[in-house]
């Protein structure tokens, strides 16, 4: 059984069908990439992954079981953690607050725990601190963990979003253009982290990016999509070197 199974899946806006009967599997713990032009559908996946959107008709399972019935808030509980093409951060917060707050959303427990501070409760907090300072090491985060996200630089401001998924120790790490708008150097240190995040701490990753060279060199297996539709699923070579996917790049 596959982690994630997107099988059939199609979703239109008004009259354009931006996810055209879409199949794929992504494997526990590999890295899968999806790339195409813009306008491709490969946000719009994301988004239907992460319950945004329902599919008008298709399946999509997580370990197994359809996520459809399931409300966004709920995605995270199941172990589906995801980053924003443009960062959605609290910038009137620090980076330790914002990695705080990601987990807190998805928090188990009830208003009672919370009112009476109970042990169950110090426990979870504990849980949230260690996770959260464990994020902060691994992205090497130290020196602005008390910075306010407001005065940061892009750069580190995008990888603040990275850890703002991985905080929620997900099973599955949605990263849409982890490495755009960053230099070569900040590229390579998201190239070395995502190899991390997979082969140390065990999570799959289903990435939409467009430097194929970052593709290439993290990615199991690749997808490329072009106007909502399916080109070619293999590896970065292969799939670089797809007929259908070279005259979707030239075509525009
Ligand atoms: P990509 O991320 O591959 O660049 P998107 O998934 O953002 O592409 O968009 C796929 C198509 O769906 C595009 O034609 C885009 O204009 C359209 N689209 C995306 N989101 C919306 C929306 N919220 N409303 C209407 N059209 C949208
Ligand atoms: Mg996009």
């Amino acid at each position: 059984m596959s982690l994630l199974e997107v099988e059939n899946v199609t979703l239109k806006f008004g009259g354009v069908t931006a996810v055209n009967d879409v199949s794929f599997s992504v494997e526990e713990g590999e890295v899968f990439a999806l790339v195409g032009p813009n306008g491709a559908g490969k946000s719009t996946l994301f988004n239907l992954v992460s319950r945004f959107y329902d599919p008008v008709a298709g399946d999509i399972r997580f370990a197994g079981e359809s996520i459809l019935k399931k409300a966004p808030h709920e995605i995270a509980g199941l172990g589906i953690a995801r980053t924003f093409q443009n960062i959605e951060l609290f910038d009137q917060a620090t980076v330790l607050q914002n990695l705080l707050v990601g987990r807190h959303r998805h928090r188990r427990g009830n208003v009672f725990n919370e009112i009476l501070f109970t042990p169950f409760v110090r426990k979870e907090e504990r849980r949230h601190r260690e996770a959260v300072e464990k994020v902060i090491d691994f992205l090497d985060l130290q020196p602005y963990r008390e910075k306010y996200i407001a005065g940061l630089p892009y750069g580190v401001r995008k990888v603040v979003e990275m850890g703002r998924a991985l905080a929620i120790e997900p099973r599955l790490l949605l990263l849409d253009e982890p490495a755009s708008g960053l230099s070569v150097e900040e590229t390579q240190d998201v190239a070395f982290w995502i190899e991390d995040i997979k082969t140390q701490m065990g999570i799959t990753v289903l990435m939409v990016e467009h430097d194929m060279h970052l593709v290439a060199s993290v990615s199991d297996r690749v997808m490329a999509l072009a106007d909502g539709k399916t080109l070619a699923i293999g590896s970065a070579q292969e799939v670089q070197n797809h007929p259908k996917v070279i005259e979707a790049y030239i075509g525009v």
